[in-house]
């Protein structure tokens, strides 16, 4: 649902918006009026693109937790499950190790929420991390959520650094520099560069590390974050929207099409670290699936479903390629104190 015309009479009588409330705001409007997965919606994710996805992500929770003495109380959490098709895959592939834990998901949209219980039946909901057990140890998964919290924005001006706002010319929605000294905000590596320079942070990111950080290192576990994302510091704004497929201007129209800023991985390891998890490593998701057997499985699969062979193989490419999937997509293994060391990430 589109909000540009609440945000324009906003904007009108208050003045710009920061770009991080009008991500949030747009991000808000987007999630909870649709299923945006898939062909008929805007863009598809590596757990609609194959089962193979869910199953790899599966086994590697399983081995941690065999490896862990296999905890009893152990549950599965996953924020942002989109359809449910990842958690429905992986606890499959886990079941075949005897590993049943108790199912939490997070979600905070409706319709998504009706689309995981199909999948999930026996989950339960939660709108917040905040209410999931406190007690016991977590196997938690999020693909491509953190991509989705807002990110704050700042840029070099003339005289300093300001807060990089969202302001109208005439219906357009157009970016703008805020009017109040920011340099303060600002790490000193960043403090002279060129005026125009942008940085970015995530505070909902690092915020959700923080705390699963803080519960691995209180409720044991182990947590794998997948996203598209970096590994060393940057400059530049990384937000984009696709809509219907295809790359589309972020600041257009709020809420009919999907957010996402590139993951600052290098950041989230020091905030984990900080919370007290162990930071098993961050990868490209094609070396990760490659360690956890995805060859084998899309070999074993294809000679069970023959017809399906062509497709099996396009989806395996399509989820490891370096040109496709297999490198900007990151994947960031942490675990509490006594766990594993994670296959994949075992090896230096
Ligand atoms: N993990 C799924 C879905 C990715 S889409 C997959 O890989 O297919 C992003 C997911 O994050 C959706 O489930 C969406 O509802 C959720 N989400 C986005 N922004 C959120 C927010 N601010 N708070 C909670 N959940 C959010």
């Amino acid at each position: 649902m589109s909000i540009a015309p609440r945000l324009r009479r906003l904007i009108r009588a208050t003045g710009p918006v920061t770009v991080q409330a009008f991500m949030a705001e747009a991000n808000m409007a987007y999630y909870t009026t649709r299923d945006p997965l898939g062909v008929t919606g805007d863009f598809i994710t590596a757990p609609e693109i194959s089962q193979m996805f869910g199953e790899m992500i599966g086994l590697w929770l399983a081995a941690m937790w065999d490896g862990a003495g296999r905890p009893a109380d152990a549950i599965y959490v996953e924020p942002g499950p989109g359809r449910g098709t990842l958690a429905a895959d992986a606890l499959r592939a886990m079941a075949r190790f005897g590993c049943t834990p108790q199912v939490h998901l997070v979600e905070s949209s409706p319709v998504l929420i009706a689309a995981q219980r199909e999948r999930v039946p026996a989950a339960q909901w939660h709108d917040t991390l905040a209410t999931v057990p406190q007690d016991r140890p977590l196997l938690l998964v999020a693909n491509e959520f953190l991509d989705a919290l807002p990110v704050r924005q700042l840029v070099r001006a003339e005289h300093g650094w300001r807060e990089r706002m969202v302001g109208l010319e005439g219906e357009r929605f157009v970016a703008v520099a805020g009017d109040r000294p920011m340099d303060a905000a600002v790490p000193a590596r960043w403090a002279d560069a060129p005026p125009g320079t942008i940085i970015e942070t995530c505070p909902g990111a690092a915020a959700v590390v923080a705390e699963i950080a803080g519960r691995l290192a209180r409720q044991g576990g182990a947590a794998l974050l997948i996203d598209y994302g970096y590994d060393q510091p940057a400059t530049g704004s990384s937000l984009q929207a696709v809509q219907g497929h295809r790359k589309v201007d972020p600041l257009a129209d709020p809420g009919a099409a999907d957010l996402t800023a590139l993951v600052d991985f290098a950041t989230l390891a020091g905030v984990a670290r900080a919370g007290g998890a162990r930071h098993l490593g961050t990868m490209g998701q094609g070396a990760f699936l490659g360690a956890m057997g995805i060859a084998a499985r899309a070999s074993a699969l294809a000679r069970a479903l023959p017809d399906r062979a062509e497709l099996l193989a396009e989806a395996h490419q399509r989820l490891t390629a370096p040109d496709q999937m297999g490198t900007l997509f990151r994947v960031m293994g942490l675990a509490g104190a006594d766990w594993p060391a994670g296959i994949g990430f075992d090896k230096p």
